[in-house]
C-alpha cells in the first residue's frame, strides 16, 4: 500500500473566496453559501494552522488559484506569501493566477520582490482592450498590464500572459501574443476552456466530449490536493465544487465524516494525507473507470484539455520551460 504523505508534493489552494470579478462561467455563481462569510477567508493566524511550517518544508509547488476567489482579496495576502516563501524549500515552486485587477503597483512590485526567480505569477488576460472585460467583467485592460508591469520590473518571478480563447476574442490571439512580448512577459499560453461560453469556431483537436473514456485521476497524476480556506482537503478543485456547489452533490462521493476527519483546522495536515482513502480512491479510478463519479469522467479524460493539464503542463516542462527567466515566449 503506497504511504501518501510522501506522495503529496503539490497542494492548491485559494486564499479567499470573495473576488472583485463577475466572470459568467466561473464556479461562484452555483456556490451554495455566502462566498463572503469570514469561514472561506484565510487570515495569516488560520494559514499558519494548516500550511505548518513543516508541511510546507515538504512541498515542492504551491498553487494559489481561485475556484471561487482571488488572492488580491485576501487583505493578508503579501503577509501570507512571505510566509509561505520563506518555509518553502529553496527550490520550490510558488505559482499564483489571478485576473490582477485590484491593489495599488506597491503591493505588486512587494510581491515580485517576495517571490523567486522560478515562481510564477499567471494574470489572466482574455484579449485586449476592447474584449478583454467581456469575460472578465468588472475587470480592466489597464489595470491588469499595469500591475503585471509592476511584477515584470522586478525582474524576479517569471510572469506570464494567460489566455482563454472565446468566440469574441481568438482573432487576437496574435496581437496579445505580440504584446505579451513588447511587454516583456516570460511567457504566454493560450487556454482551450470546457466551459460553455462564447466557445471559440475552432476548437482543440483533444477538446472532445464525446471522446472515449480513457480515466485518468490528474490529481494524483500530479500529486496535487486542493485545501479550501475553511481547512478542508480535497482531491482536487473539482470534487470541491462538487462539495460546495448548490445542487449535484451526488457527481461526487465524499467520506463518511468529511466534514470533520478532513478539516485541516480539527486533524493535521499530514494526519489527513495519510489517510488510505486518497489511495483507495485512486484504485478505485484507476480499477473501475465506468463505475467512477460524474465529476471524474467528466474532468479527467485523458483525451480531454482542462485546467489541470495545464498543471500538468506547468509541472512537467518546469525544468525545460520554466526554471529560468527570458525563456522563449511561445504558444502551445
Ligand atoms: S477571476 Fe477567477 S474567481 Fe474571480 S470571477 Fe473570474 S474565474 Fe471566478
Ligand atoms: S475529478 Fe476525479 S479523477 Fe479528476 S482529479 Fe478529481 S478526483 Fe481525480
Amino acid at each position: 500500500m503506497r504511504q501518501y504523505s510522501m506522495e503529496f508534493d503539490s497542494v492548491v489552494t485559494e486564499l479567499t473566496f470573495r473576488c472583485n470579478a463577475a466572470c459568467p462561467a466561473c464556479g461562484r455563481h452555483s456556490f451554495a453559501n455566502n462566498l463572503n462569510d469570514d469561514k472561506y477567508h484565510f487570515k495569516f493566524d488560520k494559514f499558519k494552522i494548516v500550511f505548518t511550517e513543516k508541511f510546507l518544508s515538504k512541498l515542492k509547488i504551491l498553487t494559489i488559484c481561485g475556484n471561487y476567489g482571488d488572492f488580491i482579496l485576501c487583505e493578508d495576502a503579501l503577509e501570507i506569501i512571505k510566509y509561505i516563501r520563506t518555509f518553502l524549500p529553496k527550490e520550490s515552486i510558488i505559482v499564483i493566477i489571478t485576473n490582477g485587477s485590484a491593489r495599488n503597483k506597491i503591493f505588486w512590485n512587494t510581491l515580485g520582490n517576495i517571490l523567486f526567480n522560478q515562481d510564477k505569477v499567471i494574470f489572466s488576460i482574455d484579449g485586449l482592450e476592447d474584449t478583454h472585460s467581456i469575460y472578465r467583467i468588472n475587470t480592466r485592460f489597464d489595470r491588469v498590464i499595469e500591475n503585471a508591469q509592476e511584477v515584470i520590473k522586478t525582474n524576479s518571478p517569471l510572469v506570464i500572459w494567460k489566455m482563454i480563447l472565446f468566440s469574441h476574442n481568438q482573432h487576437q490571439l496574435n496581437d496579445c501574443i505580440s504584446l505579451a512580448t513588447k511587454l516583456n512577459f516570460d511567457f504566454f499560453y493560450k487556454v482551450f476552456t470546457t466551459r460553455n461560453y462564447n466557445v471559440p469556431v475552432e476548437k482543440h483537436p483533444f477538446n472532445n466530449p464525446e471522446a472515449d473514456l480513457d480515466l485518468e485521476c490528474k490529481a494524483a497524476a500530479v500529486k496535487d490536493c486542493y485545501i479550501s480556506p475553511e481547512g478542508l482537503v480535497f482531491r482536487c478543485c473539482w470534487t470541491a465544487h462538487c462539495y460546495y456547489k448548490f445542487n449535484k452533490k451526488q457527481d461526487f462521493k465524499f467520506p463518511k465524516n468529511f466534514d470533520e476527519d478532513y478539516n485541516a483546522f480539527k486533524v493535521p495536515i499530514e494526519t489527513i494525507l495519510n489517510y488510505s482513502y486518497w489511495d483507495k480512491l485512486d484504485n478505485f479510478l484507476v480499477k473501475c473507470p465506468t463505475k467512477a463519479f460524474k465529476v471524474c469522467k467528466d474532468s479527467c479524460n485523458k483525451k480531454m484539455i482542462t485546467s489541470l493539464s495545464d498543471r500538468i503542463n506547468l509541472k512537467t516542462l518546469k525544468s525545460e520551460k520554466y526554471a529560468y527567466k527570458n525563456v522563449k515566449l511561445s504558444n502551445f
